[in-house]
């Protein structure tokens, strides 16, 4: 736990999210920047900055939970055509929480405004309700 960190204040949960998946080393929750409907980080409970840090251990804990959120949002939404997931390591990658975390980010169209790297913040459009309703559609789609 590192007291600066918001990501690990999610974790702790001093700051609300909007949980996906949790296990014993891993919690998904909604980006609240919701660069499209559904955009998902996973990020590993134990705080490291950067892919660079994961030891074997923890790159089986959270990189073998990828496939599973991947389907999960897949099928929550029938309007989702493709998914991009990316991981952002360094400030001059886009990286601007320093707690590693993957991007699980549903396509609807090539022509999404904006997207590129860096992700369009739509945090203004989602109430804590909206954000809720989209969260149980993909955890009532995760599957082993
Ligand atoms: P990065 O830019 O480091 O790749 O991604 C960090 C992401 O964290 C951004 O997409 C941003 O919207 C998201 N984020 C930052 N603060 C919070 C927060 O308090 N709650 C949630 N759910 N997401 C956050
Ligand atoms: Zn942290």
């Amino acid at each position: 736990m590192d007291n600066n960190c918001i990501f690990c204040k999610i974790i702790n949960g001093d700051i609300p999210s909007t949980k996906v998946y949790e296990d014993d080393t891993v919690l998904a929750f909604l980006d609240i920047s919701q660069a499209t409907p559904g955009h998902t980080l996973l990020v590993p409970k134990k705080h490291v900055e950067n892919i660079y840090d994961y030891d074997q251990q923890l790159a089986m804990d959270v990189l073998t939970k990828i496939p599973m959120i991947a389907r999960a949002i897949e099928k929550s939404n029938p309007k989702i055509k493709g998914l991009n997931i990316i991981n952002n390591n360094g400030e001059v990658a886009y990286q601007s929480v320093f707690h590693s975390h993957i991007h699980f980010i549903p396509r609807f169209t090539r022509d999404e405004d904006d997207f590129g790297m860096r992700f369009k913040d739509n945090s203004n459009a989602y109430t804590s309700e909206k954000l809720e309703k989209i969260a149980s559609s993909i955890r009532e789609n995760l599957e082993d």
